[in-house]
């Protein structure tokens, strides 16, 4: 993934009111939902984070909520940390659900996805609900903290796949290496080995046909030699001539 999950400050938990520019911490403030308002809820821009929602966002204290500047509007203002808590984790649960969910179908390209596709049952595996995970969270400290959770995790998962492949590359590269290793001497033995063996069993044969008293350049020995197993029971046994 390609962010990391960020610590929030003290200045992450308060932010200032449009209208009076006092700072106010996130619980105190207000959103104006009125449509023609030049303060309405914009969400256009990616809010990764509930303290990005307040930066993102015009917000406004309770005072200029229920009494001041903004009254007028006020039975359409709403609190701005459900509404920044629910954004947040929309953004930020869907981009980690995809994550995980890549996890069990996905990854056929590596060894260990590989395998999973093809012999485990994946199916019936509850995936995490992700998004709801993160809007529970009773906090921004405890948002924070339940998104490093996820992110550790999807890490964990990705260490095990590329683990599994950094293995599977090695045991692959050995077995191709012993492989050729093997048939290279095979290979040396059948090419210079083997007329060496010939030649000694042709020399072992004439020996033993000068035994048996046959001369080996005669027509006859030559015929014997083509016939190795008749030889001895056929040839007469002069042993010393
Ligand atoms: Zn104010
Ligand atoms: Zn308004």
């Amino acid at each position: 993934m390609d962010y990391e999950p960020i610590t929030p400050s003290y200045h992450d938990l308060t932010a200032t009111c449009a209208a009076c520019q006092t700072l106010a911490p996130f619980s105190q403030l207000f959103v104006c939902l009125k449509e023609d308002c030049g303060h309405v809820l914009q969400q256009k821009l990616p809010v990764l984070s509930p303290s990005l929602f307040y930066r993102r966002e015009k917000v406004f204290c309770g005072a200029c909520t229920f009494r001041g500047s903004h009254k007028a509007h006020r039975k359409y203002m709403q609190r701005a940390e459900p509404l920044a808590f629910i954004t947040a984790s929309g953004e930020m649960g869907t981009k980690l659900q995809m994550e995980f969910d890549k996890f069990l179908k996905t990854g056929e390209d590596t060894a260990v996805g590989y395998y999973m596709q093809e012999n485990m049952e994946l199916k019936n595996l509850p995936t995490p609900r992700i998004v709801e995970y993160l809007s529970k969270s009773g906090t921004i400290m405890e948002w924070h903290r339940r998104v490093a959770v996820l992110y550790n995790a999807s890490k964990t998962l990705t260490d095990f796949r590329e683990e599994g492949q950094k293995f599977v590359k090695e045991q692959a590269e050995e077995l191709l290496t012993e492989f050729s290793k093997t048939s290279k001497q095979i290979h040396r033995i059948l090419t210079v080995t083997q007329p060496d063996m010939e030649q000694l069993r042709e020399e072992r044969h004439e020996t033993h046909l000068r035994e048996m008293g046959i001369d080996p350049s005669t027509e006859d020995a030559r015929s014997s030699f083509s016939s190795t197993s008749s030889t001895s029971t056929k040839a007469p046994k002069k042993k010393n001539g």
